[in-house]
């Protein structure tokens, strides 16, 4: 596993809306494994390698969950909108890069009020969106736009890539540059002639499946596998039979989640190939949220999809955690599946007859 590759994805501020950053680092990792690079009208991502033989695209979204600027106080302080699925206690406190529209990272902290000047019950409660405010050190409104910042700019959280005992990585993003890692790291890797490969990295994943469905239209994909995070439960606090996924227990295949089932004949040929590679698989399903499956599924007249994800310790917060043990069994599974596709067996996925 290339772990530069991903340290750099995971540290780029890339918040839906705005992936600007993650796109030029996978164009520049793919120019010269790709015969072709793409965009699609919203700025997803689109390498193709070969010309024969059905399209097989390998899809990861670009975007993380982030910020926008809505408002600055006459003392310097951001007011600030919530981009993607955030819980207010996961953020309080935390380091956040403000990108401005020239592309400079502004260092901030989401303010908190000290414990010794809140009351009793006030410690109690968990604090609203509207209340908080990002704090950039600066000590007017002219001051903030001297830096750059205006109405409108996206902010991430900030970028810190570790990689701690045998096996873990911590970094904030992971969900879903470890995607695009593992997309950008097949890409290369895989050489099907028998199959025209796409390397996709869908944009604004996480407000709605959107660069799934303009990068579907755009492609007409014959068969898709989708490369995502998904809630690990192994940790103290979460609901082991509704969240079964652990760490370094291999990657998961998406059963079933809000838009999506996966193509059955397709989910047999990855269990087949979790067999060749001597690969342990895990299942998930997940009724409260998504991935680009959901989309690519029931685009044009409907297409085989699978969703395949890492399972990931602290979703949508600064710090999350996935195995490297999982990230290589991800790699090598999917990797045995492509080299396996050709138009024979792309053709049997949809036939129902
Ligand atoms: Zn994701």
């Amino acid at each position: 596993m290339n772990n530069e590759l991903l340290k750099q994805l995971c540290q780029a501020t890339a918040v839906s809306g705005d992936e600007q950053e993650v796109r030029d680092i996978l164009r520049a990792t793919l120019e010269g494994h790709a015969e072709e690079i793409s965009f699609d009208g919203l700025g997803s991502f689109i390498a193709r390698k070969g010309s024969h033989g059905p399209k097989v695209a390998i899809v990861g979204h670009m975007d993380e969950v982030g910020f926008m600027v809505s408002h600055i106080t006459d003392d310097g302080f951001l007011r600030f909108a919530t981009v993607g699925g955030w819980w207010s206690q996961s953020m309080l406190n935390h380091r956040v890069t403000v990108r401005t529209r020239s592309g400079q990272h502004v260092p901030g902290v989401i303010g908190s009020v000290a414990p010794h000047a809140l009351t009793e019950k006030q410690k109690q409660q968990p604090v609203d969106f509207d209340e908080m405010f990002i704090d950039i050190g600066a000590n007017s409104r002219e001051e903030v736009a001297n830096r750059g910042i205006f109405i409108g700019d996206f902010i991430s959280p900030e970028g810190n890539f570790a990689r701690w005992g045998e096996d873990k990585i911590v970094a904030k993003a992971l969900d879903n540059r470890a995607g695009c890692a593992l997309m950008a790291e097949l890409f290369m890797s895989v050489n099907n002639p028998a199959i025209t490969l796409y390397g996709v990295a869908s944009v604004e994943e996480e407000v709605g499946l959107r660069g799934a469905q303009t990068s579907a239209e755009t492609l007409k994909p014959d068969v898709v596998i989708v490369l995502d995070t998904a809630v690990a439960g192994d940790v103290p606090g979460i609901d082991k039979v509704k969240f079964p996924l652990k760490l370094g227990n291999g990657p998961a295949a998406m059963l079933f989640d809000k838009r999506y089932f996966p193509n059955q004949k397709l989910t047999a040929l990855l269990k087949a190939s979790a067999e060749k590679t001597e690969t342990d698989l895990q299942f998930c399903i997940m009724k409260t949220g998504a991935t680009d499956g959901g989309r690519y599924n029931v685009m044009g007249g409907g297409r085989p999809v699978l969703a395949l994800c890492l399972p990931t310790r602290y979703l949508h917060a600064n710090s999350g955690m996935i195995s490297e043990k999982d990230y290589a069994s991800l790699f090598s599974v999917v990797r045995h599946l492509l080299q396996q596709l050709n138009g024979d067996t792309v053709a049997t996925l949809c036939d129902f007859r």
